[in-house]
């Protein structure tokens, strides 16, 4: 079954350039039915799940060149593996140190910091590469 929002993605890719080709559609599968992040670990694991015939490296590679194609992001809530995201659906990511809860936040939320940033440092922040780490409401209530 292809979703609406897998042939857009599909869709997305041939404007940029690139071929659908098993892997890539493989890859953009996974990712838009994915419900929670996935590390390239589990990316792989669930690629080559569904379509075994894929080699590991070629699911790695793909992974590669549809971040490369700005189709696919990677974003770091901590210490440990990137995890993967469509671009189609950028937010950001408010984790607990205390608990390691993640509530996900719009892109707005800090539009007011960016166009600082911007405007006294000529600085161009990507906010989205890593997470934003704090106490959520319950661990810093009391
Ligand atoms: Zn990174
Ligand atoms: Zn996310
Ligand atoms: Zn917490």
């Amino acid at each position: 079954v292809v979703t609406t929002r897998a042939s857009a993605l599909y869709d997305e890719l041939r404007a940029r350039g690139g071929k659908l080709t098993p892997a890539r559609r493989a890859v953009l599968d996974v990712l838009s039915a994915a419900t929670t992040h996935l590390t390239a670990d589990q990316l792989l694991d669930r690629v080559h799940d569904a379509t075994p015939d894929i080699h590991r490296a070629t699911v790695y590679r793909t992974v590669v060149f549809l971040s490369d194609l700005g189709i696919v992001e990677h974003t770091h809530l901590g210490h440990g593996p990137a995890v993967y995201h469509l671009a189609d659906d950028l937010h950001h990511h408010l984790v607990c140190e205390v608990c390691g809860d993640i509530v996900e936040a719009p892109v707005a939320i800090l539009r007011n910091l960016d166009r600082r940033l911007k405007d006294d440092y000529g600085f161009e922040m990507r906010p989205l590469h890593f997470a934003i780490v704090g106490r959520c409401r319950r661990c810093s209530a009391g």
